[in-house]
């Protein structure tokens, strides 16, 4: 049932551990950037420690299976509690994203820019009230970076006297953006990225071809999502002609009309052009060395005027014009990182 997580084996095992002893804290923080499972790894935790081990009674002639041996805090992924979860339709286990809130308040997933504070009074309302099936009411609350300080300050009037046999866990790839007095009460979980090889196979599960899969798992810096973040992007730009002296303008048009898209869409561009021209620095030696020093420090420095506020169409321009001149290009995904 949760086959589809891969890597973090330390942190599965040790909240597997958490599990089986029953000492879960009432909030914990799954820490780390987007893209590497801390979400499926919250739910695998649910699923542990909510798991009885007992097949669901189907109605055959001899009544439900006997239930099969498995590890404490393990899920078994075939009772009652496992097979609710997997469907995300537990009663007391519950998934707070944009689909629930949208859901929750009338109103359309796209627009769930941030988690409000009606939805943690929902929250407050079934943590208050007693469970439905299983041992554990498990509220996951993913990008809890996007809280309000209306919500935050709500779900701290719930730590401050935590509902009984209910955990908490926040899913954040932002600290700075948590209240201090939330991360006091938090116990963190910290993820790191994932291995090249965990990526590729999680894209190749998504149906992608292995070069593809790998190329782009090199270029993720160990998150799924940038990956097929990236992949979007380059998509976008397959139809460019490199060779066309226009292309860099063409690029910029290309960035989107939403100024925060056409901006992450600008970070995601400038991201593969340093790591094709780190590639490049590594091998090359003399004036070549020199020369693509210089061309990195501009990168790293039209980065930075992206995260000052610059121009996206602009710092996009200079930047493929300037790669243009050393021959490093947006196309040839297969030599991305060679
Ligand atoms: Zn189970």
């Amino acid at each position: 049932m949760f086959k589809e997580i891969l890597g973090h084996e330390r942190e599965r095992a040790a909240l597997r551990a958490l599990a089986a002893s029953g000492r879960v804290p009432p909030a914990m923080i799954f820490y780390g950037q987007e893209g590497t499972g801390k979400r499926l790894a919250a739910m695998e935790f649910a699923a542990g420690l909510n798991c009885t081990g007992e097949p669901a009674d189907e109605g055959g002639l001899f009544g439900a299976a006997e239930p099969a041996p498995r590890e404490p805090g393990r899920a078994c992924g075939k009772c009652p509690s496992c097979l609710q979860l997997g469907k995300n339709i537990h009663p007391d286990c519950r998934l707070v994203d944009a689909a629930w809130q949208a859901h929750l308040l009338g109103e359309d997933e796209e627009k769930q820019r941030s988690v409000k504070i009606d939805t943690v009074r929902e929250l407050s309302r079934s943590a208050y009230s007693s469970p439905i099936l299983s041992p554990w009411k498990i509220f996951v609350i993913n990008d809890a970076s996007s809280m309000t300080v209306e919500a935050q300050n709500a779900i701290l009037k719930m730590l401050e006297e935590p509902p009984p046999d209910t955990a908490f866990i926040l899913i954040a790839s932002n600290r700075a953006s948590l209240l201090p007095t939330i991360l006091s009460r938090c116990h963190t979980v910290n993820f790191r990225g994932l291995a090249r090889r965990e990526v590729a196979e999680v894209l190749g599960r998504e149906g992608l071809e292995l070069a593809e899969a790998d190329n782009l798992a090199g270029l993720s810096f160990g998150s799924v999502k940038r990956a097929l973040d990236l992949r979007a992007v380059l998509e976008k730009l397959s139809d460019l002609n490199h060779l066309d002296p226009m292309a860099p303008f063409r690029v910029a048009d290309k960035l989107g009309r939403e100024l925060a898209t056409a901006r992450e869409t600008a970070r995601l561009i400038l991201n593969i052009l340093v790591t094709r021209s780190a590639a490049r620095w590594r091998t090359a030696e003399g004036p070549e060395k020199a020369s693509m020093t210089r061309l990195l420090d501009g990168l790293f420095e039209l980065k930075r005027c992206l995260g000052r506020n610059a121009s996206p169409s602009i710092t996009v321009e200079t930047a493929v014009m300037e790669c243009a001149r050393a021959g490093i290009s947006l196309r040839n995904l297969e030599r991305a990182d060679a």
